[in-house]
């Protein structure tokens, strides 16, 4: 065949009526076929984005997805089983072919309530990974009312979108967990009085977001610019969670709890309340009193509560999960061909030292931190491949003044 003659082998067009022809083994492609070529790739892509997830679903049920977080999160089991079936119910109102029948599935936006460092954003991460969906983790605090030093609400879902690499599909079925809630809380529950203007404010400019909306969000971040493009995303689909500590809502509780103790119920009450886990009975009233107002309670409806670290928990936070900090250690030992090995009597001392401490789950990683550091510098140039950390060991490497330093960053 004559050079002139080329064509593409799936539009026909000859070589000058192209911009571009690429030569396979026995076939040409122009440039405007590659293009077109590329559009259904993309297209299919996205399809198999929602059947993923539908997949996903047939695949996992709540109890499914239970047990998924069972293999990462200790404990917790009321938290796990609602936000099971939160999940399952949010992506399969997702997933509902149009229907014309009025029932709407409504959104199930969570809100956990758990002192700090008890999982809460590890439940998130989890179910995140679970999906495969973008998470986007933000802290409350940092959000204004528009106008007000700080972020604007729409900065979540500028973090949204990066986390899902600027894939607006993806990202309008993402998870965002907005931390320390409780912080955005009005400051006197009688509104008349008292109007905490930072903190109410943007309570309400979040409730539009809760509720499924088309944003305009600067998808650099930053305050708003005449100059700036927006990106549209649409919120309808995107499953908030929401967690705070909510210091001294046992109180509101016990408050309401006692009332009820006044009546014909005193004696029975008494029996059945668990004073040392006030939090597993808390309803949305108390979030009200607390100092979120009634629009944004009803835009999470689904309400739970996380359960303080005890002991054996601890313990088994060291050791049990999926990517619990010990199996962490010995995998990094076995990449320099250490033996690691931690006695009963060390694990039980860490644990300890975090309680007396008040360090939490999250001071274990820094305890096991200090008392391994030497041992990670000295052994992977040193003849010795074993490591057997001891009670003894662990206590010699853990000074007084080391505990003060990790208490006063915690
Ligand atoms: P929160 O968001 O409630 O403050 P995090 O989820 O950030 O707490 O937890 C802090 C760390 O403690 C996590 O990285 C995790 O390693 C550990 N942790 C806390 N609670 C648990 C748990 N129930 N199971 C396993 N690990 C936990």
């Amino acid at each position: 065949m004559a050079k002139e003659e080329l064509e593409c082998s799936f539009c026909g067009r000859k070589k000058p009526e192209t911009n571009l022809l690429i030569a396979g083994l026995d076939a040409h492609i122009c440039d405007r076929c590659i293009e077109q070529a590329h559009g259904i790739v993309v297209e299919e892509s996205k399809q198999s984005d929602t059947s993923d997830l539908s997949a996903e679903l047939k695949l996992r049920k709540p109890q499914q997805i239970k047990a998924f977080l069972d293999e990462y999160i200790i404990g917790q089991d009321t938290t796990k089983k609602v936000m099971s079936v939160a999940v399952y119910n949010h992506y399969k109102r997702l997933l509902q072919p149009p229907s014309n029948d009025d029932i709407e599935i409504q959104k199930s936006n969570i809100v956990m309530v758990g002192q700090t460092g008890t999982g809460k954003t590890l439940m998130a991460k989890t179910i995140a990974k679970m999906l495969n969906v973008p998470l986007a983790i933000v802290d409350a605090t940092v959000l204004t009312e528009a106008g007000y030093v700080g972020e604007d609400v729409e900065s979540i879902l500028t973090r949204l979108l990066q986390a899902a690499d600027y894939n607006l599909e993806k990202a309008e079925k993402g998870i965002v967990f907005i931390d320390e809630i409780d912080k955005i809380a009005r400051k006197s529950d009688n509104p008349s009085i008292t109007r905490d203007v930072s903190g109410e404010g943007v309570q309400q400019a979040l409730l539009k977001l809760l509720e499924g909306t088309v944003v305009n969000v600067p998808p650099k971040g930053g305050r708003k610019h005449p100059d700036q493009k927006f990106i549209e995303v649409n919120t309808e689909n995107i499953l908030f969670i929401a967690g705070g500590a909510f210091d001294g809502i046992e109180r509101v509780i016990s408050k309401r709890l006692n009332m009820k103790a006044v009546g014909y119920a005193a004696s029975m009450s008494d029996n059945v309340v668990d004073q040392s886990n006030l939090l597993q009975y808390i309803i949305p009233k108390d979030l009200k009193d607390f100092g979120l107002i009634p629009e944004i309670i009803g835009r999470l409806p689904v309400l739970t509560h996380m359960d303080p670290l005890d002991e054996k928990t601890l313990r088994a936070i060291l050791t049990e999960p999926k990517n619990a900090i010990i199996k962490q250690y010995k995998k990094l030992f076995d990449m320099d061909d250490i033996t690691f090995n931690i006695t009963d009597g060390a694990l039980s001392f860490i644990v300890n030292k975090a309680i007396e401490y008040k360090l939490g789950a999250r001071g274990l990683r820094s305890l096991c931190e200090e008392i391994l550091t030497d041992a990670m510098f000295e052994l992977p140039s040193s003849e010795d491949k074993k490591l057997n950390v001891t009670k003894g060991y662990a206590e010699e490497k853990l000074t007084k003044t080391t505990l003060k330093k990790l208490k006063a960053v915690s």
